[in-house]
Formats: C-alpha cells, sequence, structure tokens
C-alpha cells in the first residue's frame, strides 16, 4: 500500500509540474507575438503628459515676495528672502530657492501663487552626485526647461496616452496619426 501512495503521490506532483510548465509557456508563447515596447533610453524619451508635475520653473520679475507658497506647501519649503524697501514702501525679493531633494512636486505652490510666477515643467532628470545641488536658485530655478521634442539628441516616443486607439507600440506610428480621444483644447472646444 505504501508503495501504491508513494506512485500516486508522484503521478500527481508529475502533472502539477508539467501544468504549471504548460502555464508558463503560454506567457512565452503569447509575448513572442508581441512587438517590443522598449525605450531606448537616454536616445529615446517618452513625452510627459500634459499634467506632468516636473522642476519648477520660477520668473523673479514677477515675484511680489508675498509667501503663499511658502503657506500652502506642505512642508514650508519655499525660501522666499525679501526686505522692505521703505522709499517704494513695498517689499523688494533677494533671493528665491527650492530645494527640489526634498519637494514633494504636488503643485500647491504653483495652484496658489498670485502672480503666477511658478510653473510645472516636464523636466524630470535631477539626479546628482551630491543631494545640496538639489537646492535651487532663483538662477537656476529660471532656467528653461528642456523638452524632449526639442532636443536635437533625442528621438521623442508617444506616451501610452498619445497612442492611437489600440496601438502598444509607440515606434514607427504613421505620420499625423491621432491619439485615442479628445485633446484638451478640443475638449474646450466642445464646451463652449
Ligand atoms: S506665491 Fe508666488 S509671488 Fe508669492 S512669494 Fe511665492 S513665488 Fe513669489
Ligand atoms: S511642489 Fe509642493 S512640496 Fe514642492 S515646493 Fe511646491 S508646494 Fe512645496
Amino acid at each position: 500500500m505504501k508503495f501504491l501512495k508513494q506512485v500516486s503521490d508522484y503521478t500527481k506532483e508529475t502533472v502539477q509540474a508539467a501544468k504549471f510548465i504548460g502555464q508558463g509557456l503560454a506567457v512565452t508563447f503569447d509575448h513572442m507575438q508581441r512587438r517590443p515596447v522598449t525605450v531606448q533610453y537616454p536616445y529615446e524619451k517618452l513625452i510627459p503628459s500634459e499634467r506632468f508635475r516636473g522642476r519648477i520653473h520660477f520668473e523673479f520679475d514677477k515675484c511680489i515676495a508675498c509667501e503663499v507658497c511658502v503657506r500652502v506647501c506642505p512642508i514650508n519649503l519655499p525660501v522666499v528672502d525679501w526686505e522692505f524697501n521703505p522709499e517704494t514702501k513695498k517689499k523688494k525679493l533677494n533671493h528665491y530657492s527650492i530645494d527640489f531633494g526634498v519637494c514633494i512636486f504636488c503643485g500647491n505652490c504653483v495652484e496658489y501663487c498670485p502672480t503666477n510666477c511658478l510653473s510645472m515643467t516636464e523636466e524630470y532628470e535631477l539626479s546628482t552626485y551630491d543631494r545640496h545641488e538639489l537646492n535651487y536658485d532663483n538662477v537656476a530655478l529660471g532656467r528653461l526647461p528642456y523638452k524632449v521634442t526639442e532636443d536635437p539628441m533625442v528621438t521623442p516616443l508617444r506616451e501610452f496616452a498619445y497612442l492611437p486607439k489600440g496601438v502598444i507600440e509607440p515606434h514607427g506610428l504613421p505620420a499625423g496619426s491621432r491619439r485615442a480621444g479628445l485633446r484638451p483644447e478640443e475638449i474646450v472646444d466642445t464646451e463652449k
């Protein structure tokens, strides 16, 4: 009886192992039918989506040193260095900085700035060897962002949301192919 039970267990395990190998191979064969979706970064880059919250851009001349950005920031991050000018009876901005090593890119400061001098860009490549280099002063913040679509060294690829319906691969799209659904400006037009 013991021998028969051993044979029975062995047969069950063999059948189960064959089933699992079959399931694994089914996934492999399924992927052999698909085209690769690999993005050859950094030679190719995906175009970030419209509302991407990347590195913040700051316009020094528009800032009125009101410090609203500091109050709405969950970690009181922006540093607004100003002094009162008795002649003009107005605040004079000396320096402005945001430390992107600490910023959580929530966009609150951009949303609430009364003069719109802050904006979120599509820049996401901020890595450095020293985290202190992520503390951007007003000069670094005022630098215009690099756009993937304007970089001559990079082939821009459409992100999934920009691809035509049913397409999952951004390479070799026919010229003029439209993304699925309406663009934001087209949605605005339909609501007029
Ligand atoms: S909210 Fe805008 S205007 Fe006010 S201090 Fe911040 S960046 Fe300057
Ligand atoms: S994006 Fe958010 S965390 Fe970063 S500075 Fe603005 S409010 Fe603060």
